[in-house]
């Protein structure tokens, strides 16, 4: 209902490239050392670009494939079945959501000088707003200041969850210049920051679940003391962080929802195929359990159903915009996370020991996914956001 011509031709080049290329690093940079497989990586990008497949978010004259959202769903979902998989294509988040933003909002000399290099691959990017001391769902609650001094902002604060840092040229932060701005959503800005700057520092990559990985694998708590920029690197207008932000929200939720399914689909193929193989008497399969059999099947209905309902959505705010598909964002936001989940625990459990092993890619998925319930949004918040406006369209 949703494939285009576009997405029914590229969806089997992409799983080749994947099948071929990719998933045999896996286990190497996903449970070894990320950065000692950057320059295989970067070969894989190389690669990419000849192929004509790299950026496929990115419009033609950028270097992409000028793909429409629901297009680009679908390739994101064939590249969410590996960890690997959205950066060798440099659609990976944070960058893409960082792209998008500047490409709406940043001024020609901030384009030139950071958008370039980052939609050609060449230096990645983070977006620190999120801060120890305040609760991120509510995010206008924030200490971080760029008090303008002359022609510089001078900023302070401290963020942390400021994922893929380790290795990042720059920073897009978001932090107060407008404190006395009656709209409490019209206080803060988002201003890029070089990571070179002076007052910028790295504190840690955060452990998660006893893992702090690295590089473009890692969140980072980071700080800023003194640190200045010129005003040019103001993305929008003044005070104007919070609303980029929700443009910034809108397409980001499709982009992890279909790498979630993505996750799932592989989940579920890695199930069937311990199910089918593993034997608990000789000539007796799993797979012959019902306990298996209704796992495999509540999965395989779960993915559909989520498939569909991101693809709709993403439909939706092609056709009217982030703003009528509110409802629908947040639909598929704590939908699909619970339905990872739930796959994820399923996949786990059918692979008895082994499946808490680092030997295969579900333990990683367990560890890092956990916080799709978190990011984004917390899915209480989203929870409300529906039934509000549910029992607000009961009211009439
Ligand atoms: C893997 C990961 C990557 C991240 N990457 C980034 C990044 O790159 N940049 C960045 O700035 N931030 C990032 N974050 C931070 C993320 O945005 C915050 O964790 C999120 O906004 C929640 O904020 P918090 O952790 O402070 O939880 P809190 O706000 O303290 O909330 C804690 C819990 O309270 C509950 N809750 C909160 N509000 C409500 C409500 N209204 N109703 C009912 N229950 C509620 C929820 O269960 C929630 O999980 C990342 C987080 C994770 C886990």
């Amino acid at each position: 209902m949703f494939e285009s011509d576009k997405a029914l031709e590229l969806v089997p080049r992409y799983r080749e490239f994947l099948e071929k290329h990719i998933i045999p690093l896996e286990q190497g940079a996903i449970y070894g050392s990320f950065k000692a497989h950057l320059p295989a990586l970067h070969a894989l990008r190389a690669k990419a670009k000849e192929l004509g497949l790299f950026a496929p978010h990115l419009p033609v004259s950028h270097g992409g494939l000028g793909l429409s959202l629901v297009e680009f769903a679908s390739v994101s979902e064939v590249l969410g079945t590996s960890p690997l998989g959205h950066y060798v294509f440099n659609c990976n988040a944070p960058d893409i959501g960082n792209m998008e933003l500047m490409h709406q909002f940043a001024s020609p000399y901030l384009q030139e000088t950071y958008l370039r290099p980052l939609e050609r691959g060449e230096i990645r990017s983070c977006f620190a707003m999120t801060e120890p001391e305040h609760a991120g769902s509510n995010p206008v609650h924030m200490s971080t200041t760029a008090v303008r001094e002359g022609d510089e902002y001078v900023i302070n604060g401290h963020k942390w969850f400021t994922s893929s840092a380790d290795g990042a040229s720059f920073t897009i932060v978001m932090a107060v210049t407008n404190p006395s701005a009656e709209n409490k959503y019209a206080r803060a800005s988002m201003i890029l920051v070089p990571l070179d700057t002076p007052g910028y520092r790295m504190i840690r990559n955060i452990s998660i679940m006893g893992d702090e990985g690295e590089d473009y694998l890692s969140h980072s708590e980071v700080e800023f003391v003194n640190c200045r920029v010129p005003v040019s690197h103001l993305i929008g207008e003044e005070g104007s962080g919070f609303s980029l932000a929700q443009v910034r929200l809108g397409p980001g939720r499709i982009h992890h929802c279909m790498r979630w399914i993505g996750i799932c689909e592989r989940a579920l193929g890695m199930m069937c195929d311990r199910a089918i193989e593993r034997e608990l008497n000789p000539g007796h399969s799993l797979a012959m359990q019902q306990t298996i059999q209704n796992w495999i099947a509540e999965s395989a209905a779960e993915i559909k159903a989520s498939r569909l309902l991101v693809l709709n959505t993403a439909h939706k705010i092609e056709k009217d915009g982030a703003k009528a598909a509110k409802e629908d964002i947040s639909t598929i936001k704590f939908f699909v996370s619970d339905v990872l989940m739930k796959v994820i625990d399923r996949a786990i459990q059918v692979h008895g020991g082994l499946g808490i092993t680092d030997d295969t890619l579900l333990s990683f998925w367990y560890r890092h996914e956990r916080g799709a319930r978190i990011y984004d949004g917390p899915d209480e918040v989203h929870k409300t956001v529906l039934a509000k406006s549910i029992l607000k369209s009961r009211k009439g």
